[in-house]
């Protein structure tokens, strides 16, 4: 029997190399060979696997995050915490308790279902579980403040720009659970465009209005524990959006009948959509400027945003050479660089090497 070798990390197996090579010409997106076995080797998407063992050194739990000045903030009437700024954490909390579980189910019910690839499988499990601890930060932030849970749901259900914003993605995730034939090129296109959709239009562009807006806070020392998690949050969320830009772009590759100009297009004008949507949530947001916040900055920051995503999978920007109008917002979502910022067990799990999103260019 003829083997090869394989390694990964620092471990190597003997493998047969005819087999291995059926394995590995086998693999693919969709329409790969089903199996029941979970054969991860030969590796064959390569970064899915590094991306994987990335997500697992940033793990965290939201319980080892402090939470005492956040209580202290929100209940001090008499202090420098504005109504605006609450007003922001009530939306940021109602509007994530609804997309967190979104992002998650759609994985499970519909990329995980149709991706045949193990080592695929294997780190949209991952992204499904850090979604779970998304929502569970969530919960965290409820208990602690002392929040009506129903009030959160509440926002969800009344608020029309959170409906707008979620309706989008919950539509097209519900149409794509059902038998899809995936050897046809519109179907093939669906997916693709789900892949999208939730990678660059919602993780990518629509989270980033609040993420601005909290860590906008936090940056004031306004609810420290709050934007701690918000930060852990990004740092998974510039992850996902690099899982699903490379799940696109290999099922692009493998499947070239999916990327017509007409295709193309629907793309840019659902991100145009997504834009549009997430404008107007940021209107709600910030009804009024806020000290440090300004609704204009936001709106543009989305616009800076939406273009970044848009280029990371080869489409064209929307706005040509736009500067991004809050600099200091991609220093603060790159926590790498910080030591020791805050003490608790979350160190445990992190081995210092590995705190970092596997591209650099996700801000
Ligand atoms: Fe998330
Ligand atoms: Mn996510």
């Amino acid at each position: 029997m003829e083997t090869t070798t394989v390694t990964i990390g620092n471990k190597t197996f003997e493998l047969d190399k005819r087999k291995a090579e059926e394995a590995f010409a086998a693999k693919r997106v969709i329409n790969g060979r089903e199996t029941m076995f979970f054969n991860i080797l030969p590796l064959k998407y390569q970064w899915a696997y590094e991306l994987y063992k990335t997500m697992k050194a940033n793990h965290w739990e939201p319980e080892d995050i402090p939470m005492q000045k956040d209580v202290e903030q929100w209940r001090d009437t008499g202090s420098a915490i504005s109504e605006i700024d609450r007003w922001i954490i009530k939306m940021a909390i109602g509007y994530f308790s609804a997309a967190e579980g979104i992002v998650g189910d759609n994985i499970l019910h519909v990329t995980r279902e149709v991706v045949t690839a193990p080592e695929l499988k294997l780190v949209l499990g991952r992204h499904a579980h850090e979604e779970n601890i998304h929502a569970d930060s969530l919960v965290y932030m409820i208990s602690s403040l002392g929040l009506n849970p129903h009030e959160c749901e509440a926002m969800f259900e009344d608020v029309p720009t959170i409906k707008a914003k979620n309706s989008l993605v919950v539509n097209n995730s519900r149409e794509l659970r059902r038998d899809l034939d995936l050897t046809e090129t519109r179907n093939k296109q669906e997916l693709a465009k789900n892949m999208f959709l939730f990678g660059q239009c919602m993780e990518g562009t629509q989270f980033y209005g609040l993420f601005g807006m909290v860590l906008s806070l936090y940056r004031q020392n306004k609810f420290p524990g709050i934007g701690q998690m918000f930060r852990y949050t990004l740092r998974d969320e510039s992850n996902h959006i690099s899982l699903f830009k490379h799940l696109l772009m290999d099922l692009v590759e493998e499947n070239p009948d999916i990327w017509t100009e007409e295709f193309r297009a629907e793309l840019i004008d659902l991100m145009k959509e997504a834009v549009q949507l997430e404008k107007a949530f940021i209107a709600d947001c910030l009804p009024v400027n806020a000290l440090g916040l300004s609704a204009d900055e936001f709106t543009r920051y989305i616009d800076y945003i939406a273009d970044r995503r848009l280029e990371s999978v080869g489409l064209p920007p929307l706005h040509p050479g736009i500067q991004n109008p809050l600099p200091w917002l991609a220093e603060m979502m790159d926590i790498q660089k910080e030591q020791n910022f805050f003490e608790g067990r979350v160190t445990e799990y992190q081995k210092a090497s590995a705190l970092e999103s596997v591209d650099d260019d996700e801000l």
